[in-house]
């Protein structure tokens, strides 16, 4: 049984149409649907007269009211895929999107998501014409192949390139080298699905030629190297090289396949990085078919690419999975500019996001480590301890698990709060902010930061660590 107050409570509930009247909801019909404002009123309304009815509401405020619809209706017409600040210093974070694209990049896909534009037609001959030929002239002439085609991803070139050289037959490949990426792709995997047969080799440490010349048979299609992209085996180890490779497919006419991963056009060693194979150098030791990422370490978008010799990419060209795997325009369009962007050697690593914060000097991210940290100080006044100090950032992606990149971080260890409830509030705010949480305190790496990002991180900021 209701109490009179309740009752009276109750009836002091607007309805929904007198809400509908009061001038903040009027104003938030200029920017959303009626039927979700008109929801979220019910809703909070319903809500409300649980509250009474349960005991723990003993007013009507139609201004608190009015309040939470606006809330409301702002958080859900906030999209589900947003930006977020990327202050964990992890540079390709899959999670996070993987890589940026350069400002030209984005240009290129701006123009062609707006407009109409000739991606299947030869504007000289008036002809149909193949979206591949874009990025063909660039890709072949930046890495030396005969050859190139661009599909979805790379696991999609793996199993297109797997399915054309070597369906029904059998693959080799050293047991040291059945990676899994993240997101269940298993080499092994893949080779069932491309409905070829994988014949592994050698010991998970150890690989000879020897190795993969005792498992020739009759059967035997194709030699596969994989690059070990997000693991290594150090100590007593021995791989054998694309060239060995190369070298035992021409004594036994085998073709060699090389799926790389990450695909460096430039090599990054003399920056401090690992030394990694770049695509030319594999492509220069021969392998037939090479395969790499479009959005890790090359710093384009998410695109499979697959460079090599002219007959083999004809033949993949031609099956029908390729059209299945098909890239839109959005790819082509920015895949290009990416590329482009190689041609100029002396300019790639700044106008290439990935590899600027690949190759950014530790004096440099130092020195914005120290005025991001002045500049928090100054603003949360005594709602943290701040201090600037030196840590280091991973590469990410599944490339270079092995380089620790040393970087300028900005410690914030919260007075008031948690550093967990602190990272929650950060990853739900606006904008959305990730870190990374070290001996009970948050660290903002500034590696990943972009230009436009201090602003609003410090906004986040002043309001995640308010009380
Ligand atoms: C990352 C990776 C893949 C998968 O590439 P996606 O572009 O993520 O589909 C395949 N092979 C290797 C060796 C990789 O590192």
């Amino acid at each position: 049984m209701a109490s009179a107050e309740q009752v009276n409570l109750l009836r002091e509930l607007p309805a929904v149409d007198e809400v509908l009247r009061q001038y903040q909801i009027e104003e938030l019909l200029q920017f959303n649907p009626r039927s979700e404002v008109v929801e979220a009123i019910r809703n909070v309304l319903d809500v409300t007269r649980e509250e009474i009815i349960s005991g723990a509401k003993h007013s009507v405020d139609v201004e608190e009211l009015v309040n939470d619809v606006v809330e409301r209706v702002k958080q859900s017409a906030r999209p589900n895929l947003r930006p977020v600040i990327n202050a964990s210093g992890v540079i390709l974070h899959t999670n996070l999107g993987r890589a940026l694209l350069s400002e030209r990049a984005c240009r290129a896909v701006e123009e062609v998501s707006k407009g109409y534009c000739n991606l299947e037609i030869n504007l000289t001959t008036g002809k149909r014409g193949s979206r591949y030929s874009a990025v063909e002239d660039l890709l072949t002439k930046l890495t030396g192949a005969e050859d190139a085609l661009v599909v979805n991803n790379n696991a999609s070139a793996v199993l297109l390139a797997l399915g054309a050289l070597a369906s029904g037959k059998e693959v080799i490949v050293s047991r040291g080298q059945l990676v899994e990426i993240g997101g269940s792709f298993r080499i092994p995997e893949v080779m069932e699905q491309s409905g070829a047969s994988l014949v592994d080799v050698g010991a998970t440490n150890k690989t000879y030629p020897k190795d993969y010349e005792r498992a020739i048979t009759q059967e035997t299609a194709l030699l596969l190297n994989v690059h070990t992209s997000n693991y290594r085996i150090v100590g007593f180890t021995r791989e054998t090289t694309v060239e060995e490779l190369v070298h035992l497919g021409q004594q036994y006419n085998l073709p060699v396949m090389s799926d790389l991963g990450s695909g460096f056009l430039v090599d990054l060693a003399p920056y401090g990085l690992p030394k990694e194979p770049t695509v030319q150098e594999t492509v220069k030791a021969g392998a037939d078919v090479v395969t790499f990422s479009g959005d890790k370490l090359l710093g384009g978008p998410q695109a499979g690419i697959i460079v090599g010799k002219k007959h083999f990419i004809e033949k993949m060209k031609k099956n029908p999975l390729t059209r299945a795997v098909r890239i839109d325009k959005f790819t082509v369009a920015s895949l290009e500019a990416t590329l482009r962007a190689y041609l100029d050697t002396d300019k790639v690593l700044q106008e290439i996001p990935t590899l600027r914060m690949l190759t950014d000097s530790l004096e440099v991210l130092n020195e914005k480590a120290g005025q991001l940290a002045e500049i928090i100080t100054d603003k949360i006044n005594d709602l943290a301890e701040v201090t600037a100090e030196e840590g280091l950032s991973q590469v990410g992606g599944g490339a270079m698990p092995t380089a620790h990149l040393p970087t300028g971080i900005v410690r914030i260890a919260p007075k008031n709060i948690t550093v967990e409830e602190l990272v929650t509030r950060l990853r739900l705010g606006e904008p959305s902010v990730v870190g990374r949480v070290q001996e009970g305190s948050l660290i903002l790496d500034v590696r990943t930061l972009q230009n436009n990002d201090t602003e609003p991180l410090v906004q986040a900021l002043i309001q995640s660590l308010k009380l």
